[in-house]
């Protein structure tokens, strides 16, 4: 999704769009295949079977929905930061 902070643009005033990291896009759904390391770890056969994982943030949805530039706010349990949403 493009970037809603810099607009896509990869940078606001300037300096390098923190959110996007410059890139102008946002990865609200990410999915990818398993790595064969992580089957080693449940006793499943990496020759034989592979994995896709995919999965999205309502984290990510949040912080595009209301303009919030730093996920880690969602983490840390401020209830002023919670009570802004009403
Ligand atoms: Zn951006």
């Amino acid at each position: 999704m493009s970037c809603v902070f810099c607009v896509g643009k990869g940078s606001v005033n300037g300096a390098l769009c923190r959110t996007c990291k410059g890139s102008g896009w946002i990865e609200i759904g990410g999915a990818g295949m398993v790595d064969p390391t992580v089957f080693g770890h449940v006793d499943y056969d990496s020759e034989r079977y592979t994995g896709f994982a995919f999965g999205m943030g309502i984290e990510r949805m949040a912080m595009l929905r209301y303009r919030v530039n730093d996920i880690k706010l969602f983490y840390e349990g401020d209830v002023r930061f919670v009570r802004q949403f009403r």
